[in-house]
């Protein structure tokens, strides 16, 4: 079996425990403002353009068998019409200004590549997260992918945002050591306009991951007048006071690292502006968790 994933990062520290190989898959049913990988948004393949690494040479014009690019003002424009995503375009600009994203890989070389690094898993207590986009959206890639993990006792990770048809989450719940679960906003009507859709379905696949006794993370990514306030955060608290096995909470501070690549792909990124939560704030609603005797460590 293939799927189709945006890359595969090695060492790892920030999703899940000891060091770990990430997997991205491409494509999810989610459009978070905050999105750091909007190029794991689209199940489609894409093309990045880097504008500061163009020289205008002109060699993806020459090399585009569908005629597609031409240069305007110094810099190629592509017309999607006529572009087939062939990636002749990338594998000849040699100042690497344009980035095919999108892999299509075999179930055996994902699990061969990630095994590459088992020597790390065993001294840290690793192993492999699979993450995106969202890897449920490729529920059979991905429990095939678990099955050949657990055969080589690699210790596995989901890093979901629970927005899947329960019997997909039923599907892998068994296969996977641990669930990197995110908890972005407790209040729908905010969830439907920051995210796209609403949380009703990942907040009930979360109370049902629960009850099956599955080792649960909650991430929540914390963004400044968005998600920061009292109201959230204790109604977070509450609904997870109301789960099992919920190990601990990961409070994640919002940063603008992927801001550049909504450019580089031609989309719109909505949150320009924002800051950092600042190391006080994010002390204090860690604070609020611990005073509930939840377990919990700010950063991933
Ligand atoms: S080949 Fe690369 S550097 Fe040359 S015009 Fe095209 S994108 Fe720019
Ligand atoms: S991907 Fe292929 S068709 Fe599309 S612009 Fe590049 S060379 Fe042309």
């Amino acid at each position: 079996m293939k799927g189709t994933i945006v890359n595969i990062q090695k060492y790892s520290i920030h999703d899940g425990p000891g060091i770990r190989t990430t997997v991205f898959f491409k494509g999810c049913p989610l459009k978070c403002w905050w999105c750091h990988n909007p190029e794991s948004q689209s199940t489609k393949n894409q093309i990045m353009f880097f504008q500061n690494r163009c020289t205008g040479c002109g060699i993806c014009v020459k090399r585009c068998p569908e005629g597609a690019i031409t240069i305007k003002n110094m810099y190629p424009v592509v017309d999607k019409n006529k572009c087939t995503l062939c990636g002749n375009c990338t594998d000849f600009c040699f100042n690497e200004a344009r980035e095919y994203v999108g892999q299509e890989i075999s179930v055996e070389d994902l699990i061969k590549e990630v095994q590459k690094d088992e020597i790390f898993y065993e001294e840290s207590g690793g192993g492999v997260t699979f993450s995106g986009g969202e890897p449920l959206l490729q529920v059979d890639f991905l429990s095939e992918a678990l099955d050949l993990c657990n055969k080589k006792h690699i210790h596995t990770a989901i890093d979901t945002s629970g927005y899947a048809k329960w019997e997909d989450v039923e599907k892998v719940a068994d296969k996977a050591d641990l669930f990197l679960y995110d908890l972005k906003l407790i209040d729908d009507e905010k969830h439907k306009k920051y995210i796209g859709v609403s949380n009703k379905l990942i907040l009930e696949n979360l109370q049902k991951l629960s009850s099956l006794g599955k080792r649960i993370f909650v991430r929540m990514p914390i963004i400044l007048g968005i998600n920061d306030d009292n109201g959230h955060i204790d109604e977070s608290i509450k609904f997870i006071n109301t789960l099992n096995n919920i190990e601990q909470v990961n409070l994640i501070p919002y940063h603008s690292m992927g801001m550049d690549k909504y450019e580089r792909l031609e989309m719109k990124y909505k949150l320009s502006g924002k800051e950092k939560p600042a190391d006080e704030k994010m002390e204090e609603l860690k604070g609020k968790f611990e005073k509930a005797k939840i377990k919990v460590k700010i950063g991933g």
